[in-house]
């Protein structure tokens, strides 16, 4: 049986008929690329606006009463420009009609932002001359708002099987009452894994403006060592910490079939890119650690009580606190008699008098420190398990840089270490922790 890719192409990929074409040829150099998931147009340039973000702006005028056709003006320029520089006979005049007089029924505002990938991958599939196929009729949500994967894959599978080749617009789906609904922002990875899973992809490739992840933030190190391989876990534990390269969502449903994701550069089409999968294959030499990423915007909420540990259930009650709140913990060391929950800084400051009311009252601790402007780091690397000394590595090398360590917390599976520092610190630590551990 012959095999079969499903590729997503994402924003940059896809900024204007140039971009296109090069993206039609890397579909055309190999018929195993069968399903084809696009993104919005996104910048041409640094200083140019995604789609997604115009159509947003568009919808915020529109609801505010404000004059919108500027900006739908603007919309349609980029695509009439697409569409002329393809060469190709379709009306974007009458789509863009068609979009507005749908909004003047007031849509929720996904449906506009959606319209992005609908747009392009009308387009790509006429200039390819392939089949689209609308994810409003085979993506799902439940009533609650959250991805329904059963009803989705079948449908999916349903739908792809007899079409030979396909595009599909990423980033949305439908709820039950056939509203639009989006993934968050980046979602389109999403779509393309969850096209490649229905699809039972040898497969899922995912071509973006790099050639593959990098092992730090390239706006931070200096041209950074990029990754070959890397497995799902470490994959997730980079994206989730804020190596953006592809959407942190994105590796469950294919990670479940055992689909090995590659991330790909549409502008150097021959790098092998970066290959993940649930191991790394025999005789492929790793360091213990695969990559450094972290984010800005923590703060810490510490809590002293003297004999803590002897009172069953604190720690249970502490985390209520800030479910209750809706407020999700992304890290909780503990001590002896100290635990510090540590939370993104803009959900607390909207919560803060209620959680420190409710812990002093629930609680009664003898201190409670908040900690502000707090970045988090992760240090991600299977290796690390099997290797000493990696710890007294990562702490030496933040000493030698004059980094002052604010929290540390290790994954219980070992495969990482979270430093807490200043966020003044952030970019001096990760270039610190990159060249003791990578570089
Ligand atoms: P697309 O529009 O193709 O989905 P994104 O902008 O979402 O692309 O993701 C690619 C970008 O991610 C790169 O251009 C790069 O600036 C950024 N990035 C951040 N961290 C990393 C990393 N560790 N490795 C590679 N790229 C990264
Ligand atoms: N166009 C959407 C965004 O800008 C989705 C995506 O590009 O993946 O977020
Ligand atoms: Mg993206």
């Amino acid at each position: 049986m012959s095999r079969t890719i499903t590729a997503k192409f994402g924003g940059t990929s896809l900024a204007d008929a140039s971009q296109i074409r090069k993206v039609a040829d890397i579909i055309k150099s190999n018929p195993e690329r069968r399903y084809v998931v696009v993104s919005a147009p996104g910048k041409r340039s640094s200083s140019d606006i995604k789609v997604t973000d115009l159509l947003y702006s568009c919808y915020s005028e529109f609801a505010k009463g404000d004059e919108y056709s500027g900006t739908l003006a603007k919309i349609k320029e980029r695509y009439a420009e697409i569409v002329s520089g393809l060469g190709i006979t379709f009306d974007v005049g009458a789509e863009i009609e068609r979009i507005e007089d749908e909004l003047r029924r007031y849509p929720p505002a996904d449906y506009l932002a959606s319209r992005g990938e609908y747009l392009n991958a009308k387009i790509t599939a006429s200039f390819l001359g392939w089949t689209f196929v609308d994810a409003a009729e085979v993506i799902f949500f439940d009533d609650n708002g959250h991805f329904d994967g059963e009803r989705t894959f079948m449908a999916v599978n349903a739908k792809l099987r007899d079409i030979p080749h396909a595009v599909i617009p990423g980033f949305y789906g439908s709820m039950p009452d056939g509203s639009i609904k989006t993934f968050s922002r980046g979602g389109s990875d999403i779509t393309g894994s969850i096209v490649a899973r229905s699809t039972q992809s040898d497969i899922y490739e995912n071509w973006t403006d790099v050639s593959g992840m990098l092992s730090a933030d390239p706006r931070i190190v200096d041209r950074p060592r990029p990754i070959t391989h890397i497995t799902y876990n470490e994959l997730r534990e980079l994206s989730y910490m804020g190596a953006s390269v592809l959407h942190e969502d994105a590796v469950f449903p294919v990670r479940k079939a055992g689909i090995p994701i590659n991330i790909r550069n549409t502008n150097s089409p021959d790098d092998p890119g970066t290959l993940i999968a649930a191991s790394i294959p025999e005789g492929i030499k790793r360091s213990p650690v695969t990559g450094i990423a972290g984010r800005k915007g923590f703060t810490s909420i510490r809590i002293e009580k003297s004999q803590m540990n002897g009172e069953t259930g604190f720690g249970a009650r502490l985390l209520y606190i800030f479910a209750r709140n809706s407020i999700p913990f992304e890290h909780c060391p503990t001590g002896i008699d100290t635990i510090s929950v540590v939370v993104s800084s803009s959900a607390f400051d909207a919560k803060r008098e209620e959680i420190l009311r409710e812990l002093k009252n629930e609680l009664s601790p003898d201190f409670v420190m908040i900690e502000k402007n707090l970045a988090v780091i992760a240090v991600v690397g299977e290796g690390m398990i099997s290797t000493r000394g990696t710890a007294a590595k990562i702490f030496g090398a933040l000493a030698e840089a004059g980094v002052n360590i604010r929290m540390i917390d290790q994954g219980s599976d070992e495969m990482n270490i979270i430093i807490g520092v200043d966020e003044a610190d952030y970019e001096k630590s990760i270039t610190a922790l990159y060249g003791a551990m990578i570089g």
